[in-house]
Parts: structure tokens; sequence; C-alpha cells
């Protein structure tokens, strides 16, 4: 938001400051960074506004604005990548954090894979995403909702995820609503996405903001805390438990550019591994959100 010259925070309004420029993959286009000291939020002051063509197959296939997302392979070989290891953490922290039997939607769902994870394991998943992904998933017979269906579920779910999402949104506090309406009182939202903290005086060094095309939004814990409140829920305290570490070697995988699981990979001590990622990264410090 631009108010007389200065550009004020999309979570708290304060004036933010400029942090740099960071250089999209897609067109070599240049993006402005910028943050708020106040609460923590940083995000690209000129996103793209081409959303069909950024969220086009060619993004799905890893050939577009973020090389390491590839949708297509995972729904093609979907009982052999490493996505599994993902899907199974998401399953065990739906076990972990919600009440038993209750309903899931994947938020942002993409191709759909994980719902589906999560209905072989006999719980009541669906999703949501708009566009190719969404296609990809639905001709897998993958219940995934459009944007008007999602209005006909409201307070239907116990439970709800949003996997690397927030990074993508502009307006963080809409979608955080959007998805407390889906939400039962007392349900839970398990969101991931990458901890801005450690990289608070770097943040153009960070991963996440090198790709700006797709990348506009990146949270602290307690720029995370706060749009949850405002958005109607509690913000409360993850732990390093099972699921989380099975999300976390995921990401370690992934950034490793490994494409398959394989036995040599579960031999590795993930839990160790898990607790220096996590020293280093700080992903269990991102809350999780009660609906209140
Ligand atoms: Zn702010």
């Amino acid at each position: 938001m631009r108010e007389s010259g200065c550009v004020t925070c999309a979570i708290c309004g304060n004036e933010t400051t400029r942090v740099g420029e960071q250089q999209g993959v897609l067109d070599g286009r240049s993006f402005v960074i910028r943050s708020c000291d106040q609460c923590g939020f940083a995000f690209v002051e000129n996103p793209r506004q081409d959303f069909e063509r950024l969220y086009d197959e060619r993004y799905y296939r890893g050939e577009g604005a973020d090389s390491l997302v590839n949708y297509a392979y995972e729904s093609e070989a979907a009982s052999r990548t490493i996505r599994t290891y993902e899907w199974s953490g998401i399953h065990r922290v739906y076990a972990h954090l919600a009440k038993p039997g209750c309903k899931w939607m994947d938020f942002g769902c993409g191709n759909g894979e994980a719902v589906r994870w999560a209905r072989e394991q006999g719980t009541e998943a669906w999703g949501y995403e708009t566009g190719w992904a969404a296609r990809l998933g639905r001709a897998k017979d993958i219940p995934i909702l459009d944007e008007q269906a999602l209005d006909v579920h409201k307070a239907e779910f116990g439970f709800v995820t949003a996997i690397e999402v927030m990074e993508h949104v502009a307006d963080p506090i809409h979608e955080l609503r959007r998805i407390r309406r889906l939400l039962k009182r007392g349900g839970i939202l398990f969101l991931t996405t990458g901890n801005a903290e450690p990289w608070r005086r770097n943040l153009l060094a960070w991963g996440y903001t090198k790709c700006p095309d797709v990348h506009i939004a990146f949270f602290e814990p307690r720029t995370m805390g706060y749009c949850l409140q405002k958005a109607g829920f509690r913000p409360c305290q993850m732990e390093l438990t099972d699921g989380l570490i099975e999300i976390i070697k995921y990401k370690v995988l992934k950034n490793l550019r490994v494409r398959d699981r394989n036995c040599a990979i579960d031999l590795l001590p993930w839990r160790q591994i898990a607790k220096l990622v996590d020293a280093r990264y700080q992903v269990s410090a991102m809350p999780y959100g009660v609906a209140i």
C-alpha cells in the first residue's frame, strides 16, 4: 500500500523500509524487497500480476519461476518421489494435532497428491486449488474444490493445511480469514512457509527471496503469530514431532535435488539431521493456529 511516497505494511500498517532488489528468473525483471521493523513482515513491493502465465503448466513442471517445483513428475511417479516423505509427514501432523476422524482441507493443494495420500490412510481429505495443477489432480479423481465450491464448505473442517502457500499470497490476512471460515471452532490450521527470522539482516541471501516472481511474502514467527490473531486464530508453538521431522527430511532432499526415495536415504539419522536443520532454519518456530 502506497501513501504519500511511503509504502505501508499490509499486516500492521507501519512504514516499511526498502531492503534492496532481487532479480527474477522468468524474464530478468527486478523486484523490490521491503520489510517492516514493527511486525517483521517482508514482501515484494512490485509483484507480478500475470498469474495465468506464472502458474501455468511450465511452472508445475519445474520449467518456470521455481526450478525446485515439479508437480507433474510427482503426480506421475507418486509412489517413488521423495514428496512421499512430506505427504506422510503432514498426515502425521494431522494425527498429532487434529481431533480424530475430523475432515481435512489442503488449501492450495497443487496436484492434490497429499489429499490422495491422506485418503489412502482413511482420512476424509479434500483439496482446494485453481488452474492447471487442479486439473491434473482432478484427472486422477482427487477431490479438489474450486473457488465457488469452497464457499459451500464453511465451518466444515477440523484441520486445514497450507503447505508452502503463504509466501505466494499478496494479502496474507485475507487468505487466513478465508481459511478460518472453512474451520470449525477449535479446528487447527497447520502451515509451512520459510522462517525469515534467521535471515533478518541478510534477506537477499535467503533462498525464499531468490524466487521473487512467485515468492512475494516472507514471515518471521512473530509476524505469522500476529497474522493468525488478526484472522481469528490463537497462535500455538509447534514441537519437532515425527511429522515435522519427515517434512524437514523432504525439504533437505528437495534442496539437494534428490528426486526419488531409496533405501539408503532411510538409513540416515533423520532425527539428528532434522534437529541440526531446525537449529539453523528454525522451521519449528513457525506457529500453527487454533480457530477461536
Ligand atoms: Zn508490519
